[in-house]
């Protein structure tokens, strides 16, 4: 038992994170690869299934034994099925990920959506573990969200549970990349914040961290389109509270790392929204861009717990 590991991957679409984890969530060894995904679906599954045994060899050669696998993918995933239904950025179409892993592996295998496993991991090993009602949400290119009670992660009826991001905070706003106006995502992700503050300047080449740099060093525009987001990212996380009750809400991706500029005004502009919701704390992620593949070690090895 204690010789035991799993093989997990977090396929992105630019890189794969993997590593081999032991049981207690521990990483034996950790390497990362470029996804390929320029060179299309099949090839990004031959390099996913070549990564995956090479990790396996990897793991006998350290005298270690694979006993199951794990692999987070982005888009819509139908964690049921084991399939990678759709993703524009990796070029998925209905790819049965599951069978395919598990039948080169020959260990038994899970499929996972890439925000959600992020957001277990959150919640099982990282900023979320003395929660037992974890609010995940990833604040970058996109907003995406992961709802984990007691350690597991609700992918709803069709696999979009949790989807914070397309929450209407400004009708009427600006396009979203679903095809609404004003979704969440469209006002407050990193790419929205950069894109606003460019809009208004007419400096171009503006990224959210720039803006958030301007705005602590006291700049006017900076801060207008700062406050803007921040307060409708509060918006958004009330009406998320009222549907989730969280204990916690655990930010990670790109604008998290901008920190107590986004974590102080946030709480106090949700403070300032609540009536009868109670407040959850607000914190940063804790382990950053491994949270997925970590997430993914763990559905592997729920797989090994799980009743067959
Ligand atoms: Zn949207």
């Amino acid at each position: 038992m204690s010789n035991d590991v799993v093989v997990a991957l977090d396929v992105g679409g630019t890189g794969m994170k993997c590593a081999l984890v032991r049981p207690d969530g521990t990483v034996h060894h950790a390497e990362r690869h470029p996804t390929l995904a320029a060179r299309g679906p099949e090839a990004v599954t031959a390099n996913i299934l070549d990564v995956a045994a090479g990790l396996a060899d990897r793991a006998r050669a350290d005298g270690l034994t694979p006993v199951a696998a794990g692999v987070a993918v982005p888009g819509v995933v139908d964690e049921e099925t084991g399939t990678a239904v759709w993703s524009s950025n990796v070029g998925f179409r209905d790819v049965p990920l599951r069978a395919l892993v598990s039948d080169r592996l020959g260990v038994p295998a899970a499929l996972g959506h890439d925000v959600r496993v992020g957001g277990m991991a959150e919640a099982r090993l990282g900023a979320g573990r003395e929660e037992r009602h974890v609010l995940f949400i990833a604040i970058g290119t996109g907003i995406a969200a992961a709802h984990v009670v007691d350690g597991k992660a609700f992918a709803g009826a069709h696999g979009a549970a949790g989807e914070v991001g397309h929450v209407i905070v400004r009708p009427g706003g600006p396009p979203c990349g679903c095809g609404a106006r004003g979704c969440l995502e469209s006002v407050a992700s990193a790419s929205a914040v950069g894109r606003r503050y460019v809009e208004l300047s007419g400096i171009t080449g503006v990224t959210a961290s720039d803006v958030v740099t301007r705005a602590a060093a006291g700049e006017e525009l900076a801060r207008t389109v700062w406050t803007e987001a921040v307060e409708a990212f509060a918006d958004g996380l009330l009406t998320a509270q009222a549907l989730y009750d969280a204990g916690i809400v655990v930010l990670g991706g790109g604008l998290a790392e901008s920190g107590e500029a986004l974590l102080a005004p946030l709480r106090i502009a949700l403070d300032a929204r609540i009536t009868f919701h109670r407040m959850p704390r607000i914190v940063r992620a804790a382990l950053g861009d491994t949270a997925g593949c970590l997430g993914a070690a763990l559905l592997a090895l729920d797989t090994l717990e799980a009743p067959s």
